[in-house]
Formats: C-alpha cells, sequence, structure tokens
C-alpha cells in the first residue's frame, strides 16, 4: 500500500467487528489507527452481559459454518494471544418442531457440513437435561461443538493485542465526520482530522448514522436479557451448571424464539436467556434503558414454558442493541461508492460469534479489495437492501 498517508487504515468503531478488525491489520503489518466513542468493553452498544452463544449447526443458512470454522480457531487463537478466557464449549442444543428452522434448519446444517450432532426426541431432552421439559412433539438437535463467548473481554483481548502489534487506538473519542477523497480518506474528530488510504467502518447500531449515505433498510432494536435464579430445590444445582447444561434456542409452536445459557458465576452471573427476535424499533442514541416490570413477566412466563422449575425471581436485566437486516443476513463488502472504504454492519443479532473472522474478512478488503472467505450472502448491494 501506498506509503504517502500517515496511516495505513484508520478504524471506526472498536466494538466487536472493529476490534478484530484493529487486531487482524496491525498484525499484517498495517499501521492503524482506532477511533472510539466509548472505553473498551462498554455497555452501550452490542458487545456486553457477559455471555455470546457460538454455535456450528446454523439454522439462518448453512453458508455460515465455513465461517464459524475459522471463527472458533480464531477465538482459540486470541485467548492464547491474550492469556484471557474468551471461549467455553458446554454443548448446545435447538428446539422446535421437525419441520421448524430451528430444529430442521440446524440439522440440514449438520448433514450438508458433517458436523457431529445427536437428535433427541422430547423424552431423551427431559432425561438428559433435567432442567427442561419440552413439548411432546418437539426435536432438539444437540451437538457437542457448541457453547459461549465473553463479549467485553474479547473486545478487551483484541484491542490489547492490536496495541501489542503496534495498532494506536484512541478511547473517548468519537468520529463527527469522514470523508473519501482521491485515493484517501480523511476522519474528523473534536481533536482534529486524520488521513489515511483506507477506512473501515463497524459502528455497531450507529450504522445509521456513520452509513447515512449508504441508506441501507437498517431496524435498530432495544432487546433486554434477563438473569434469574432457578429453583435448585426443585432440580439440583449442578444440573443448571456448564457442566451439565448446554446453550439452547427453543421455538416450538406459535411461542416467540428464546435462547439462553447455563448459569454462569461473577457480576454477570445467574441463569441468562432472552427472547431472540422482536425488538422495539429504537435508535443507539434514543434507547431507552430502563427495564419494566411487565417485561420481567412476560420473560419468566415464556421461560417457564421450557424451565417449568425457573421459579426464582429476575435477578438483574440489560437492554442492548440489535441492528437488523430486512433478510438478517449481515452486511460485510466496500462502500459501494468508495472502494477505499470497508465496512461491516446489520448484524442482526447474531454476530458475535463471527468476530475473529470478520476481523480477518475486514482486513483482507482493506488491504487487498478482495477475500477469500465466502461473504457473497454479505453483499452491502444485494436485492433485499434495496429500497
Ligand atoms: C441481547 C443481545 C444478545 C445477543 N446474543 C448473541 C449471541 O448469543 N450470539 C451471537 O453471535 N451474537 C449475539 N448478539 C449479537 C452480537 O453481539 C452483535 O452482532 C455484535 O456485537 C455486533 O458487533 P458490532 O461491532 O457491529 O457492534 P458493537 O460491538 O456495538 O461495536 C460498535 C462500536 O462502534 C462504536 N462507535 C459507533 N459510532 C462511533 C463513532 N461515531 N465514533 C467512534 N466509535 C463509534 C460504538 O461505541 C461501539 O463500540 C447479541 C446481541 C444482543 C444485543
Amino acid at each position: 500500500m501506498p506509503g504517502s498517508q500517515p496511516y495505513d487504515v484508520i478504524v471506526i468503531g472498536l466494538g466487536s467487528m472493529g476490534g478484530a478488525a484493529a487486531n487482524a491489520l496491525a498484525e499484517r503489518g498495517a499501521r492503524v489507527l482506532g477511533l472510539e466513542t466509548y472505553q473498551p468493553g462498554h455497555d452501550r452498544g452490542s458487545a456486553h452481559g457477559g455471555t455470546r452463544i457460538i454455535r456450528q449447526s446454523y439454522f439462518e443458512d448453512s453458508a455460515y459454518v465455513p465461517l464459524l470454522f475459522s471463527s472458533y480457531a480464531g477465538f482459540r487463537k486470541l485467548e492464547q494471544e491474550s492469556g484471557r478466557d474468551l471461549m467455553q464449549l458446554c454443548g448446545g442444543i435447538y428446539i422446535g418442531h421437525p419441520e421448524s428452522k430451528t430444529f430442521a434448519g440446524s440439522h440440514a446444517a449438520a448433514l450438508e457440513h458433517g458436523l457431529e450432532h445427536e437428535v433427541l426426541t422430547a423424552a431423551q431432552i427431559r432425561e438428559r437435561f433435567p432442567t427442561m421439559d419440552p413439548r411432546d412433539d418437539a426435536m432438539g438437535l444437540y451437538e457437542a461443538n457448541a457453547g459461549y463467548v465473553r463479549p467485553e473481554e474479547t473486545v478487551r483481548a483484541n484491542v490489547e493485542v492490536a496495541a501489542r502489534k503496534g495498532a494506536e487506538l484512541h478511547f473517548d473519542e468519537p468520529v463527527l465526520y469522514w470523508s473519501a477523497e482521491g485515493e484517501g480518506v480523511t476522519v474528523r474528530t473534536a481533536l482534529g482530522n486524520y488521513r489515511a488510504s483506507r477506512l473501515v467502518i463497524t459502528p455497531g447500531a450507529w450504522a445509521p448514522e456513520l452509513l447515512a449515505g449508504m441508506r441501507l433498510p437498517l431496524s435498530v432494536e432495544r432487546m433486554v436479557f434477563h438473569w434469574f435464579t432457578p429453583d435448585f430445590d426443585a432440580t439440583p444445582q449442578p444440573a443448571w451448571s456448564e457442566e451439565q447444561h448446554p446453550i439452547y434456542v427453543e421455538q416450538t409452536g406459535e411461542n416467540l424464539q428464546i435462547y439462553g445459557f447455563p448459569m454462569t458465576d461473577g457480576p454477570e452471573g445467574g441463569f441468562k436467556l432472552g427472547f431472540f427476535r422482536e425488538g422495539i424499533p429504537t435508535t443507539a442514541n434514543t434507547i431507552d434503558r430502563s427495564i419494566y416490570p411487565a417485561e420481567n413477566v412476560r420473560m419468566q412466563a415464556r421461560a417457564r414454558e421450557l424451565f417449568p422449575h425457573l421459579s426464582g425471581e429476575v435477578v438483574q436485566a440489560k437492554t442492548c442493541l440489535y441492528t437488523v437486516t430486512p433478510d438478517e443476513h449481515f452486511i460485510i463488502g466496500l462502500h459501494p461508492e468508495h472502494p477505499q472504504v470497508s465496512v461491516a454492519c446489520g448484524f442482526s443479532g447474531h454476530g458475535f460469534k463471527f468476530v475473529p473472522v470478520v476481523g480477518e474478512i475486514l482486513a483482507d478488503l482493506a488491504l487487498t479489495g478482495e477475500t477469500a472467505h465466502p461473504i457473497e450472502l454479505f453483499d452491502p448491494q444485494r436485492s433485499s437492501l434495496q429500497g
């Protein structure tokens, strides 16, 4: 890359994807400047709350599976480089009617990619996982190679390792404006203008503001996760712990899809679960972060359909932001009008498990304009994104 600019690449937004991009770019020897509004591991965007599901038998589309292979390897590499504990594989189960997307989609992805899995009936699920009481007509796809990753720790690990590899990272410095002209880009903050040859924009729920020129049909949504204390008298504690309890996604019939985790310890500890979709439209700057009693009641009632012994109270609840595309597939690619700008947004509530591979893809795009990873599904100019 020509050395005419002070930086090779500027990354706007050092959250999930931007942190990984800064790390991958620094690893390849690029002179990187990263700019972020908040501090690493903050709770204003999409990357907080202690845990994120990671799984391979991907019901959303089997085209995601090869990316997941890269991502799993990437999380292990980042653990080694950072000395942080990031990924815990406690198994995962996806429960639904035999023809449902949750079950049948997972099963199809597992078969297509030869992933190890077991198909369980409702009775087998009850026997194996005594916390759960699925409907009689439900089926489960269980895979051992699933679990959770830690979002705040991952973001911190990426920015620490990126800085160690030479990236210059500025926190508490929001970007006010960017422009692309000629071969380069200019980025403005309250502290001044920065110039570079390439720009990577990973703004999370701030995409409608930072990528306004692309007119993307994004819906920013307020989601809530709830932490409960289970009733250990009804079902003893070991059954809720990650030694015995998998992550899960469940939707059987007309109810809303839920997902959740085994019991975890620490400040974000408890038995955490949430609704997968159906958030309330909002914006990143105006979201109502209060949690209302009716939301707790609704979550608890739905959760008890699968976990009848979840009689404990809500111990904690927090809001989080989704940035949703019409087809719920990501947006990753070159900016249609400015090929020196790469963008990644619209992760539609399921992006975290892809953090390491998205970092690699963004480094490929910024440094070479292309990538060998399969990203056709994420084309910023695909028909479902056109108004
Ligand atoms: C409730 C909930 C549950 C989820 N569960 C899962 C799950 O189980 N599994 C899974 O894979 N995914 C899950 N996700 C989705 C996943 O967390 C997101 O897809 C992912 O974190 C999005 O990453 P991002 O980099 O786009 O956004 P973020 O991580 O939010 O990063 C964007 C960053 O850009 C910064 N920024 C924005 N504007 C500016 C500016 N002008 N200047 C400088 N910096 C700026 C922000 O401050 C932020 O740090 C969940 C999300 C939520 C909310």
